[in-house]
């Protein structure tokens, strides 16, 4: 059997990487590994990650050696051989469309004026990602009109994407352009890669990963996903018709992510 190209896409953190509270299934992440070998699998990761602490799970996790790695919460994409990691600058050149004139110092001027804000580590920022600290997570209602009001005030249109550290229940804050998602990164790469739709498929587990889930791209939602995130995934794709493009796995993890190719690659395969 002639096995067709796939550009797999797929989140890392209790997606691939087992870190939430269920268990693995058995040899989950050798199988994934093996499965990424073959020739025609295109490997992407998609995630909030930096490239250190991308390459950092796939050292602790034993993960395989993506092709793609789309991170910084879709704002980079970098296109890897072997150790070498090299930026689509493509990809920053689309994402600038709609970013302020003056970049990143406009921003951060913007919002000198805001209180309760802490610009995090330059680490954590890039040229087309604003990152900062709520130190106080229980601000949030009052920082976030000031912050678009600094922002309305000057006339910039970015996305502003809220979220809190579980460990540590600070608030978090990314200023990112408009077209930088992950589903955008995604259709991008594809593009750029000459590959059908149906060639792509990609996984997820939470919030951060439903615009995706709830496309028209071919997407698995594994089993251990929370059951509000797989409502409201089944939610908005039967409302949109795309009942077909979603498939809810019942294995964890990356046993989850190889149920979900097999369905949706099966399909195509002769005698299907
Ligand atoms: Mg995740």
């Amino acid at each position: 059997m002639r096995d067709t190209p796939l550009l797999l896409c797929t989140d890392m953190d209790r997606t691939i990487i087992p870190n939430g509270a269920q268990p693995e299934p058995p040899r989950a992440r050798e199988n994934f590994a093996a499965y990424c070998a073959q020739p025609h699998v295109t490997l992407a990761y998609v995630t909030g990650r930096d490239r250190g602490l991308v390459q950092q799970a796939i050292a602790e996790y034993d993960l395989p050696t993506p092709d793609y790695a789309i991170t910084d919460v879709g704002t980079i994409i970098y296109q890897i051989d072997q150790a070498d990691w090299s930026r689509r600058t493509e990809w920053e050149a689309e994402i600038d469309r709609d970013w302020p004139e003056g970049g990143r110092d406009v921003l951060v001027q913007a919002l000198d004026s805001v209180s309760g804000l802490r610009l995090q580590e330059p680490d954590k920022q890039n040229t087309h990602k604003v990152s900062y600290y709520v130190p106080d997570a229980s601000a949030h209602d009052s920082i976030r009109p000031a912050i678009q009001q600094a922002l309305d005030q000057r006339g910039f249109r970015v996305n502003v994407i809220w979220s809190v550290d579980e460990e540590s229940g600070t608030g978090l804050i990314d200023l990112l352009p408009v077209r930088a998602n992950k589903r955008h990164a995604i259709e991008f790469l594809q593009q750029q890669l000459g590959v059908a739709p149906r060639q792509v498929v990609f996984a997820g587990d939470s919030g951060n990963d439903l615009p995706v889930l709830i496309s028209p791209i071919q997407s698995v939602l594994v089993g251990n996903a929370a059951a509000d995130v797989r409502v409201a995934a089944e939610t908005a794709v039967q409302e949109s018709n795309l009942r077909d493009s979603l498939y809810v796995a019942d294995a964890y993890y990356a046993g989850g992510v190889l149920e979900g190719v097999a369905h949706f690659m099966d399909k195509d395969s002769p005698g299907a």
